[in-house]
């Protein structure tokens, strides 16, 4: 797996002497979770888990360096099951997902570490990540933060339905792989969809709406695209990727400098 991650801030890359000599108090640890699962025609399988990989190697880069802030070896697989039915999708149940989280965390607490955060960049984990974040708190004690996608930028440039619909192989992360490994992006397979109307009302919506239906991709994208990737650039990848990193590495910060107990 291609890594953007700085080596210093790379954990595995420690043994286990130098990971017993950290600061149990200050240091962060960041566990990355993403997915391998279908990105329509032109996108490969590892798409979230390489733009996890980008955006925190990126805003790890930015952190002031005596700030003991490190990056797990990334959970690959997610809950990945809205896109089974197309061929390459490696996914994990709710359960079985949970499961490894829980015991990466028990892991952590056994070597008396306090502070973790859940970096997540797949939709289709967001809800368990929440879970999570306060199941470890409680069941551990770890001061947990849950941190998903590009930290919240505005993606200027894009359109209002792309914003409001593109959230799956079109226009962001078409761009993103675009400025970091356009080797792996097949410009000549775009395809478009787009499973609702921005500016038309509906009752009933897959997405963004207070009454929506359970979807799987199957029923909305043959493709397995949900957006348009035609308009991305290299451009405006490199240019939401430095925002974004510099979004998250101030998120990164707050959280290092967050206290472990509450104020008395
Ligand atoms: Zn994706």
């Amino acid at each position: 797996m291609k890594t953007w991650i700085p080596d210093g801030r790379n954990f595995s890359y420690l043994n286990w002497k130098q990971v017993d000599a950290l600061p149990r108090e200050s240091t962060l640890l960041v566990l990355p979770t993403a997915a391998i699962e279908q990105h329509g025609h032109h996108l490969p399988l590892a798409t979230d888990t390489l733009i996890n990989n980008l955006l925190l190697g990126h805003a790890l880069q930015k952190l002031p360096a005596e700030l003991p802030v490190y990056a797990l070896p990334p959970v690959h697989y997610g809950k990945s099951n809205e896109h089974i039915g197309f061929a390459g999708t490696l996914a994990v149940s709710a359960s079985t997902f949970m499961a490894v989280l829980r015991d990466l965390g028990a892991s952590l607490a056994s070597a008396r570490f306090q502070k973790l955060v859940l970096y997540n960049t797949h939709g289709g984990n967001t809800s368990l990540i929440d879970v999570m974040a306060r199941d470890l708190r409680a069941e551990f004690g770890l001061r947990t933060f849950a941190l998903h996608g590009s930290g919240g930028i505005s993606f200027e440039g894009l359109s209002p339905q792309e914003h409001a619909y593109g959230f799956h192989a079109g226009e962001v992360e078409t761009a993103l792989l675009l400025a970091s490994v356009p080797e792996l992006v097949d410009r000549s397979a775009y395809t478009v969809n787009y499973i609702a109307d921005v500016n038309a009302s509906a009752e009933l919506l897959p997405e963004n709406a207070p009454a929506t239906f359970a979807w799987l991709t199957r029923d909305i994208a043959s493709s397995g695209v949900m957006g348009d990737p035609r308009p991305a650039t290299a451009e405006n990848g490199a240019r939401w990727l430095e925002q974004a990193a510099t979004k998250l590495a101030a998120a990164l910060e707050a959280m290092a400098h967050y206290p472990n107990q509450r104020p008395s």
